[in-house]
């Protein structure tokens, strides 16, 4: 059974992280897009169980304490988390899984599963990226100025990731994501399995 891919998709709040990952999720077959726990409050247009899960801090601490979580942060004054036994399920069944976390829980998939590979988007600029979380109009100015300054941190942490996509131009950062995984999908290792009855019907 060939087991599925772990990707990590991190970027600074405002980058288009989510638009892209949405589009890939409509568009490739095999992979789901994990669905993280947090203690944030619910956003307008956000529902559970889609966006995320949203959950009461009492909640997300026992399920810390069962080691539900395969990674997890606080981020913001809110926690976030990836519930471990979703992933591990969708990876045995040999689908592509994409976790949309920060830096912090990356570094810690990275130690646990050194298999994943990781992929940060960028803005093309800071003015854009200013631009873009105002145009939310979801946040008050401080939240802004905040969100701003937390996403100076996130892009300090470039140099952890194994790629590096800047949307500028959405589309053209779309197919650039999606060739990141359709590479990977073609890498030898994984097509000796995927094409065994092939490879034995040409070799044989
Ligand atoms: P937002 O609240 O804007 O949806 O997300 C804020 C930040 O939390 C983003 O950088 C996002 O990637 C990160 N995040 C969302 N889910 C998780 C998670 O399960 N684990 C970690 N470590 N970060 C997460």
């Amino acid at each position: 059974m060939i087991t599925g891919k772990l990707y990590i998709i991190s970027a600074p709040s405002g980058a288009g992280k989510t638009s892209l990952v949405k589009k890939l999720q409509t568009e490739m077959d095999q992979l789901v897009v994990s669905v993280s726990h947090t203690t944030r409050n619910m956003r307008n247009g956000e529902s559970n169980g889609r966006d995320y899960f949203f959950v009461s801090v009492d909640t997300f601490q026992t399920m810390l304490e069962d080691q539900a979580f395969l990674e997890y942060a606080q981020v913001f004054d809110n926690f976030y988390g990836t519930a471990q036994k979703t992933v591990a399920d969708n990876l045995a069944q040999g689908l592509d899984v994409i976790l949309e976390i920060d830096w912090q829980g990356a570094q810690q998939i990275r130690k646990l599963l050194p298999d994943s590979l990781s992929i940060f988007i960028l803005p093309p600029s800071i003015e854009v990226l200013k631009q873009r979380l105002q145009n939310r109009g979801q946040d008050s100015d401080d939240i802004i100025a905040r969100r701003m300054r937390d996403a100076v941190t996130e892009m300090g942490h470039y140099p952890e990731f194994d790629y590096l996509i800047v949307n500028d131009d959405f589309d053209l950062a779309f197919n650039q994501l999606k060739s990141v995984i359709t590479a990977n999908r073609l890498l030898q290792i994984t097509q000796q399995q995927r094409l065994a009855p092939l490879l034995q019907n040409l070799l044989n």
